[in-house]
């Protein structure tokens, strides 16, 4: 059998458990368990694989992979990976998988903070990939990052392990329930947060990788995905700076619920920017808005 065989053979299991992208996601899983990149493939692909033991464990593991993928766990957790603003992330089962869409909300925050000085806060940072990219590439002085949880805490201190290295600005990472550790008169220049945002409801009819796979506290709004946005617009008046802005991600459909909550809390100049069309975690043809912008 020739590896582009064994592709086959995974492509077709993945397209008989309804998987979409069948192919890439096949191609992704060999690569991985063959530690190839595409262009050592391509090169390789044709040739008979070897009967040794090694490569007969690489064909069973791909197959196993492949098992997994077609009852729906996500690529990313069989890799372990995401990539996210160009750089890898570790993931898992305890954290959001960082989304194309959340990509949109970094850039909006470099293009328009480009003052290193700045103290910036990632309310809700999960995996850390928002948190962490900030500090990568606006190299601003200080980034603290909290999340609730102790298990996404840890793959987010994993993440800065690996790719904070380089970086002269303070970090933090710390526990809390949105504000609660933090100190009540402690401030901000920037806030960012990509809060969980869906309704509870909703969370039935998101495709299986996400229901089933991700974790519901980084999914769950609550009855009307707001309870976050209503924390973040009410606590943003004491830990934000004055001139301070502060960025959320929000549901595509959810702008004009998240405005009123801001402009109420004393947050001017709240101002929408229209989404990039992408998916998020809302599934299918839900594009995300990552931009409703409130600044003091
Ligand atoms: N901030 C993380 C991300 O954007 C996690 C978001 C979440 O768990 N809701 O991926």
């Amino acid at each position: 059998m020739t590896m582009q065989q064994l592709l086959w053979q995974g492509v077709q299991e993945l397209n008989k458990a309804g998987v979409p992208d069948p192919q890439l996601d096949a191609r992704y899983l060999l690569l991985e368990v063959f530690h190839l990149n595409l262009a050592s493939f391509l090169a390789l692909k044709a040739r008979e694989l070897g009967k040794d033991e090694e490569t007969e464990g690489k064909c069973r593991e791909f197959m196993r992979l492949i098992e997994a993928r077609a009852g729906r766990t996500p690529l990313q957790h069989l890799t372990g990976t995401q990539e996210f603003m160009g750089f890898e992330f570790l993931v898992n089962e305890h954290v959001l998988i960082p989304r194309q869409d959340t990509e949109t909300l970094v850039e909006l925050v470099l293009e328009e903070q480009n003052d290193r000085e700045k103290r910036v806060l990632d309310m809700c940072t999960g995996s850390g990939c928002i948190a962490i990219s900030l500090a990568l590439m606006g190299r601003y002085r200080h980034v603290a990052a909290l999340d609730v949880s102790a298990e996404a805490l840890k793959v987010a201190a994993g993440n800065r392990d690996r790719l904070l290295g380089g970086y002269e600005g303070g970090f933090e990472l710390f526990e809390s329930n949105m504000f609660s550790a933090l100190e009540t008169d402690r401030t901000f220049d920037v806030i960012v947060s990509n809060p969980p945002y869906i309704p509870s409801r909703v969370i039935e009819g998101l495709a299986p990788e996400v229901r089933d796979h991700e974790p519901r506290i980084a999914l769950d709004g609550s009855e009307d995905g707001l309870t976050f946005y209503r924390i973040l617009a009410q606590e943003a008046r004491n830990h934000l700076a004055e001139g301070g802005s502060i960025y959320m991600e929000i549901g595509y459909d959810q702008s004009e619920a998240v405005e009123g909550l801001l402009p109420d809390r004393g947050i001017q100049g709240c101002e929408d920017i229209s989404g990039s069309g992408r998916t998020g975690p809302g599934g299918e043809g839900q594009a995300v808005r990552p931009g409703v912008r409130g600044r003091t």
